[in-house]
């Protein structure tokens, strides 16, 4: 769109483009919460001028971490101890030895040589996969088609080549190997649990191929650290398959409560990427408190198997709950519950119901994070729920998926 100098008319178009995705239903409008202390899964949210109480159904503190007394308390000292900031960049004065110890707990987390710190799960993609694709000589990039949109920009930002293979389909993978030439560097990038649908990558078999087909992997754990394997590294920890991985990133903002991402490697890579990356160099580390917070989290988690059991539990009983009326979710053997409503609109009329009717905030989940027509509500139980909050959930979706008329499973 222009004008007839020949300048975008820049109000124009946003007006325009925001009229469009509203149109559509996927405008997204954010819940205003104030989460208490001790109080998770509720909190208060702020409406007009007023504050309603709502329990959080949508959330990705899968284990409550970010309210443990462990992680609160080690926050406070640091801040304490440190003050507010790390004041630089990791080159230029902000390496702190805070920093430097939460390597070390990661690299032990993935019984890696070495981890590297970035500012976020979505920083750490996309300054490893741009570095890792852009110093390579002539190298292919192979990405899960259900990759997240860090991955994806990491890659695309590189310049390298790129070759997408079927969501989670190591047959399609091992073609598309074949077709390389065999002389050619290839990294296979996927994710041990995709955010939207829950399913896990068949990681054993990938590693075969990576193995037969001279590939490194590289393996986003986002949703997986602090959740899976006996001290939280992971889905490959917990197949027994952390030594097969090149790379292995993850986040410190979902299940370890906090903030802040990783890759986990070699010395060799992580010095490499910490030597090359734009993405790590050009940027202020993460603040002290921050890193204590996500270590003491780490810590906590790799002793203790008792958040990630109440949570296998809550999530087996939200299931149950649906099946029991009828609601279609999607199967997996994750702990992420994908309620598909296939309708962009009555996907934001349920959303919002819930909050208004019901007290629940589950997030619609529409185009651009997932294809349109396969829209859904993505639930995310807590350990942390209680047999009545999933009592109402059941009832209130049944109340919604009646008014909406949406067809049901056999129960
Ligand atoms: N990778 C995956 C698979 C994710 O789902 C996300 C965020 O939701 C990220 C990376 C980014 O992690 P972070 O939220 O720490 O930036």
């Amino acid at each position: 769109m222009g004008n007839l100098s020949g300048m975008i008319d820049i109000e124009a178009y946003a007006k325009q483009a925001l009229e469009k995705i509203k149109r559509e239903g996927r405008y997204r409008i954010f819940a205003e919460l104030e989460r208490n202390r001790g109080n998770f899964p509720k909190a208060k949210m702020y409406m007009d001028d007023k504050k309603k109480e709502v329990t959080i159904w949508c959330s990705n503190d899968y284990l409550g971490m970010g309210q443990h007394p462990k992680v609160i308390s080690a926050m406070h000292q640091a801040l304490d101890r440190y003050g507010a900031g790390a004041g630089g960049t990791r080159n230029i004065s902000g390496t702190t030895h805070a920093h430097v110890l939460l390597e070390k707990e990661i690299a032990d987390l993935h019984a890696k040589e070495a981890a590297l710190l970035f500012s976020s799960g979505y920083v750490s993609n996309w300054a490893a996969l741009s570095c890792l694709g852009s110093h390579l000589d002539n190298v292919v990039i192979l990405s899960d088609a259900g990759n997240h949109a860090s991955m994806i920009e990491g890659i695309r930002h590189s310049k390298c080549k790129k070759i997408i293979w079927k969501h989670n389909d190591p047959e399609d993978l091992g073609k598309k190997l074949e077709e390389c030439d065999p002389k050619q560097p290839k990294i296979i990038a996927f994710e041990s649990i995709y955010s939207m649908s829950g399913d896990i990558a068949p990681i054993a078999e990938i590693c075969d191929l990576a193995e037969k087909h001279g590939a490194m992997t590289y393996l986003d754990e986002v949703h997986a650290v602090g959740m899976y394997g006996p001290r939280g590294g992971g889905v490959a920890e917990r197949e027994g398959l952390m030594d097969r991985i090149t790379v292995i990133e993850g986040t410190l903002g979902k299940a370890f409560g906090v903030m802040g991402g990783y890759i986990a490697s070699s010395n060799n890579i992580c010095d490499f990427i910490r030597s090359f990356s734009s993405g790590f160099i050009f940027t202020t580390a993460l603040p002290p408190a921050v890193v204590a917070g996500a270590t003491a989290s780490i810590q906590h988690l790799k002793m203790s198997n008792m958040e990630r059991t109440e949570h296998k539990a809550r999530v087996n009983q939200v299931r149950s709950k649906l099946n029991e009326i009828g609601i279609p979710h999607l199967e997996n053997e994750g702990h992420i519950v994908p309620i598909v409503v296939k309708d962009p609109v009555k996907c934001k009329f349920i959303s919002d119901s819930l909050l208004d009717h019901y007290g629940i905030y589950i997030q619609p989940i529409n185009y651009p994070t997932v294809p349109k027509g396969t829209e859904r509500l993505r639930i995310t139980p807590s350990g942390v729920h209680t047999k009545s909050d999933i009592e109402h959930l059941g009832r209130a979706l049944n109340d919604l998926w009646s008014q909406c008329a949406l067809s049901r499973i056999a129960a």
